[in-house]
């Protein structure tokens, strides 16, 4: 016995996303809960796996449709392939997870020369019925039968031309007979077979052409841009449902709503609909529809209906809801509904608002969001200050603003924009195969379609900007050009666009940063009191710092004092320091650099008071430091070539018995910077290493000169001293890199007892200072029990943990073999980028273990770029770290992750 393949609208389970697919299951439960919904029924998923590559669906799966369609003929009075009543019905899509437009639909099916007459009698609609049937035959034959898209639409144009009209709208009855013929007729063309006339056989095309479309182009490249993995959506549903029309008159029309505002999250009534239109109209955005507002004039009592409708979905859901209806002879029907997409100011807003109006708790609403979306809330808007007006006027689709050439063609798009190049995707209007264009542009600009076209909901579940409907421009794809008022854009010239206004500028606009709004505030607040990881900041700079603060870092976790040297006014003390020859010298250029690095710790901690700062010695290799040796080269051998010249002059001036004048380049001079440049190359070529990711850098370097890693403790230890005089609280951790034995540690830690006894004597203060080991070499893991005590606390440096672990240098990795490892599945992810959990993570977790057996209280955190990966997060947690620490801007995503982490591990 197979299990049941087909349910009707009246008995699935609305919660069986997986079976059902999300807009299965949303059918079922919305006929459930008593809105009006055409009747109809789901071919399951698991279905659609039973048939797997096959070219159609098996006769069992056929079977129960068959007895479906009977039971749906008498809901609703017609017959399927009837020549006098005929019952026609869309196919669609549906898969657990929403990738709205991936997948395939066919609509109007069951039309035929023999049901064609009926539908004509019945409507009384020669212009509807004709309209139905080309619509028809060209979505049957591009989604079943695979013919391209273009060849309909040339015919298309060819009969607009001819009736001198623009629009499809223009058209009458009689043309779309005639385009009907022509498309009949390229079907038979490309297919070698007439137009399939069996409605029977047309149906079970359609089944087997839309669970196909799960493993379409644009479906997978989809699910693989947003990691919709097999566990989260194993195949597409089907959707067998009675068509209702919104384009049979002036009492027809179709809408797609939002429940909320998707843009700004306010609780309103937000959508658009069209008047006399196909649900596909409003969401190709071939026309450009209307605000929903103004359905209240045109038709009150209906928008009242929607109004209802609206309501009833959110009191349901208990979650933003995106609904497509049609209203068919006055009688409003709801086609479909599911989460709306929003983007991040929308979904922090409507969670934060939905738990102040009792409908969810506070856990719910900090899953609602995910983490990595909060990145977009970090996006720049643009600084209108003295900016020139805007060349043309779109509709605010997708907040953000963006700037990029312009571009033409998502082919191009993509090209351009995997290369590096910023590109914004210029088109008339959007279509599902563009998507690949999405990705790589930084903004999309459309000329026809409204808020809810095609190119808004995908810009805007990508959190891209998007200017649509920008109807005052002319967009010419042959010809690569937009023209408007007073405007002519090329492919390749520069444009901003904003999402927020709809405005769209010539050339790359000044942005402002971002700012917090009081929700987010508020969702982060709830996310700091259940996680259990604390989030700190990478920051290096007081100015960062800063940006940490404000993004709410309980501190910092790491702050990378090679930076600090690398600013004009150091960077000549450090080379000093390196080029020193002996002691003494390298002490003279150590003793300018303390008071420059303590000024910098007193900046950084009054900055962080009363939060804690841990500070990491020194740790690259020094000739990073240094020019390189190719470039010292090259100034050699310029400069020789210069001294030729200046002595050539100085030769000439004393033959014509003239005195040279006093700025005149001086050859000793010369000779000196040459003798310095050859002295640093000398020392470059010293310094060289074969790997110097695996060579003398590190605590390497402090037990190597213990005269650096003074001076740095000492710049840290009189920092805090002295910001204790001021009255400031701070908390400095000193913490060691590259560490691989206790010794290291030990002889390090030495060094900081002695300099804090001295200190404290000094300043007349006791001071507190942790002292603690990075863990990112292979042996720091396996030694950990012993590293523990010595030290305070852990910091997991994954960047070179990940390196040491895999034996990759992460540069060669990346440019060589690693996309074709992930694309062929031989590595789930980038290991730099998301944490290896099967190999590192083991490493890790022993580590922590072997640390905690010896050191209970034993701190334990991470530095690496992972801690502000979401699922690394979720990682860290599982472990039992203290906390994690990231780049500035990733903090208010780590500490909603953090949040998910304990929330998910209680469930
Ligand atoms: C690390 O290795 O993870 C780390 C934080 O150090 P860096 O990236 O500076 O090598
Ligand atoms: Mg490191």
């Amino acid at each position: 016995m197979h299990p049941k393949y087909v349910y009707a609208f009246e008995e699935g389970d609305g919660k069986n996303t997986q079976l059902l697919g999300g807009k299965g299951a949303n059918l079922c439960e919305m006929t459930q809960i008593g809105l009006n919904v055409p009747p109809g029924f789901v071919i399951t998923a698991a279905a659609g796996r039973t048939s797997g590559d096959t070219p159609s669906v098996p006769s069992g799966v056929m079977t129960e449709v068959r007895s479906h369609m009977h039971r749906l003929e008498q809901k609703v009075g017609k017959a399927f392939g009837s020549p006098t009543n005929p019952l026609l019905v869309s196919v669609r899509s549906g898969a657990a997870m929403s990738m709205p437009g991936m997948m395939d639909t066919i609509l109007n099916l069951g039309l035929n020369h023999a049901t064609l007459p009926g539908l004509l009698q019945q409507t009384k609609n020669e212009r509807f019925g004709y309209d139905a049937y080309r619509r028809f035959i060209h979505l049957f034959g591009k989604v079943a039968l695979g013919v391209p898209d273009a060849l309909f639409d040339e015919q298309c144009e060819a009969i607009k031309r001819d009736a001198g009209v623009k629009a499809d709208a223009g058209l009458r009855a009689s043309h779309l007979r005639d385009l009907s013929a022509r498309f009949l007729h390229v079907v038979q063309q490309q297919t070698g077979q007439p137009f399939p006339e069996d409605v029977y056989e047309q149906l079970a095309m359609a089944i087997t052409a839309v669970f196909r479309s799960w493993t379409g182009t644009r479906a997978v490249a989809y699910r693989r841009e947003f990691h919709i993995t097999p566990t989260m959506a194993n195949g597409t549903a089907v959707n067998v449902v009675a068509m209702v029309f919104g384009n049979m008159g002036d009492d027809c029309a179709t809408g797609v709503g939002f429940t909320r505002n998707p843009g700004t999250g306010a609780n309103e009534m937000y959508g658009e609909y069209l008047v006399n239109a196909q649900g596909e109209d409003v969401v190709a955005g071939l026309r450009t529809p209307k605000p929903v507002q103004e359905m209240q004039r045109e038709m009150p009592e209906l928008y009242r209906q929607l109004v209802a409708l609206r309501n009833t979905l959110e009191a349901h859901y208990h979650e933003v809801q995106e609904y497509e209806y049609t209203i068919e002879q006055g009688t409003l029907y709801c086609l479909q509904t599911r989460t709306g997409k929003m983007n991040a100011v929308a979904r922090v807003r409507t969670a934060v608002e939905m738990v102040h109006e009792g409908l969810i708790s506070k856990e719910q609403a900090l899953l609602r969001v995910n983490p990595s979306e909060l990145e977009q809330l970090l996006h720049p808007c643009l600084d209108l200050q003295g900016a020139h007006p805007p060349v043309a006027q779109g509709l605010p689709a997708s907040p953000g603003a963006a700037s990029g050439q312009c571009v033409f063609d998502a082919d191009r798009a993509e090209i351009l924009g995997r290369s590096g190049v910023k590109v914004i995707l210029v088109r008339e209007e959007t279509k599902p195969e563009d998507i690949h264009g999405f990705f790589a542009a930084q903004g999309i600009l459309t000329s026809r379609g409204g808020k809810t076209s095609h190119a808004a909901v995908v810009a805007r579940g990508m959190g891209k900007a998007c200017v649509a409907g920008a109807e005052g421009l002319h967009i010419e794809t042959k010809t690569r050009l937009a023209t408007g008022d007073g405007v002519t854009l090329h492919e390749g010239d520069v444009i901003t666009i904003d999402g927020s206004t709809g405005h769209v500028y010539l050339g790359e606009m000044p942005m402002i940063p971002p700012h917090f709004s009081d929700e987010l505030q508020t969702l982060l607040t709830w996310a700091d009191d259940v996680a259990g990881l604390e989030v700190l900041a990478n920051a290096d700079t007081p100015e960062a710092a800063t940006q940490a603060v404000q993004y709410g870092a309980m501190g910092i976790g790491l702050c990378r004092t090679e930076r600090m040297f690398n600013a004009s006014d150091r960077l000549p003390l450090m080379v000093e320091m390196i080029l020193a020859s002996t002691t003494e010298e390298r002490q003279q250029a150590l003793d300018k650099l303390l008071p420059i690095q303590r000024d910098d710790f007193m900046q950084m901690f009054r900055v962080m008071s009363p939060r804690p700062v841990t500070v990491r010695l020194l740790d690259p290799p020094m000739h990073e430091f240094l020019p390189s040796a190719q470039q010292l080269l090259d100034d050699i051998a310029a400069l020789h070539e210069y001294r030729v010249a200046v002595k050539g002059q100085t030769t000439a001036f004393q033959a014509l018995g003239v005195s040279l004048p006093d700025d005149a380049p001086c050859e000793e001079l010369i000779t000196s910077v040459i003798a310095k440049k050859q002295q640093m190359l000398r020392k470059v070529q010293e310094l060289s290493e074969v790997n110097p990711m695996l060579g003398h850098r590190g605590v390497r370097l402090g037990i190597t000169y213990p005269a650096i890693y003074e001076m740095q403790i000492r710049a840290i230890l009189e920092a805090t001293a002295r910001c204790l005089q001021d009255g400031i609280q701070v908390w400095p951790e000193i913490m060691v890199p590259q560490v691989i034995t206790a010794r290291e540690l030990v002889r390090v830690k030495q060094s900081v007892e002695a300099l804090q006894q001295h200190i404290e004597t000094q300043y007349r203060r006791k001071l507190v200072c942790k002292f603690g080991s990075m863990i990112e070499t292979v042996r720091a893991c396996l030694q950990a029990d012993t590293l523990a005590e010595v030290a305070e606390f852990f910091s997991f440096g994954t960047n070179d943990l990940t390196q040491a672990t895999f034996s990759f240098s992460r540069e060669d990795a990346e440019s060589k073999f690693l996309p074709l490892y992930t694309a062929s599945q031989l590595l789930p992810d980038n290991p730099f980028e998301v944490l290896d959990v099967e190999g590192m993570g083991t490493l890790m977790q022993m580590a922590v273990a072997k640390g905690r057996q010896t050191n209970p209280l034993l701190k334990v955190g991470i530095c690496g770029e992972h801690g502000g990966h979401p699922a690394s997060i979720r990682f860290c947690s599982q472990i039992g770290l203290n906390y994690v620490s990231c780049s500035a801007p990733r903090v208010p995503v780590a500490r909603l992750a953090a949040a998910h982490a304990t929330l998910l591990e209680s469930r």
